[in-house]
């Protein structure tokens, strides 16, 4: 099969149900949760829309609304530049990624059952050596998401689960981070919650691991998803392009799953 042929086998596998397109991005809405930050670091504003016109007097055949948010809002993209790590890299920024990276395959830890026991549970390298027992090494330039069931939680107040103590919200051990980075050279790292760390990373050291190593690195981040009960452990493909913010540091996507039926 020539190139040509393989785009037109894939146009029609998508448009037959051979290949099955799932969507995991969460609807975007003024009550989409955001990250809460301690001041004085400043909050990034929620998603805002307003009517410009429905079919009346200010605009008799047509509907358009106004909208604006952080750009780490909902299910979103992170950048390389959102992190002082990721800073002086080159085609680091929403509008600079090179496209092609923006395609790419995903391998799916199911975390649920330890999410369930604990809500800061937190991936380590042990567990991704026993995923790769069973499926295979993860490939370079891989997706690597963490299933773990939050996106279930529909009350923003469950979902963001702070206390105290700050949030607790699963995610990546320090370990964790530098394995994936340093030993299998991932694409990006990729979470249901409503940022790539866990909500203890904070205190890590370093703080945020997931922030600091992968866009360190150049990698990419993901949030926010759901849907991901809906993935095999491996094989799907990815299309994840952000907004093309001039400069900028992620924007809310839709992430899309191309899934093979057997
Ligand atoms: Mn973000």
């Amino acid at each position: 099969m020539n190139n040509q042929e393989l785009l037109g086998a894939l146009v029609a596998a998508i448009a037959g149900g051979g290949i099955r397109v799932v969507d995991l991005s969460q609807p975007l809405r003024p009550s989409t949760p955001v990250i809460q930050l301690p001041p004085p670091l400043a909050p990034s504003q929620p998603f805002r829309i307003e009517e410009v016109a429905r079919y009346d007097e200010r605009g008799p055949a047509w509907y358009w609304n106004n909208i604006s948010c952080g750009e780490h809002t909902g299910t979103h993209f992170d950048a390389p530049a959102h992190w002082i790590t990721g800073r002086g890299l080159p085609n680091a920024h929403t509008d600079t990624i090179p496209p092609q990276l923006l395609i790419a395959p995903a391998c799916v830890i199911d975390c649920a059952p330890e999410v369930e026991a604990s809500a800061d549970f937190l991936l380590e390298p042990a567990r991704i050596e026993a995923w790769e027992a069973e499926h295979g090494r993860i490939p370079a330039g891989s997706w690597v998401l963490m299933r773990t069931g939050w996106s279930c939680r529909e009350d923003p107040a469950a979902f963001l689960n702070a206390s105290e103590t700050g949030p607790h919200v699963p995610g990546p051990s320090v370990a964790c981070m530098r394995f994936l980075v340093e030993e299998r050279d991932i694409r990006g790292w990729g979470v249901e919650a409503v940022g790539t760390d866990a909500g203890q990373a904070f205190a890590f050291e370093p703080p945020f691991p997931a922030h600091n190593l992968l866009h360190g690195a150049g990698k990419f981040g993901l949030a926010s998803l759901c849907q991901l009960d809906q993935l095999p452990p491996k094989g799907a493909v990815l299309i994840t392009p952000p907004l093309k913010i001039e400069n900028g540091s992620g924007s809310p996507l839709r992430v899309l799953a191309l899934v093979a039926q057997a």
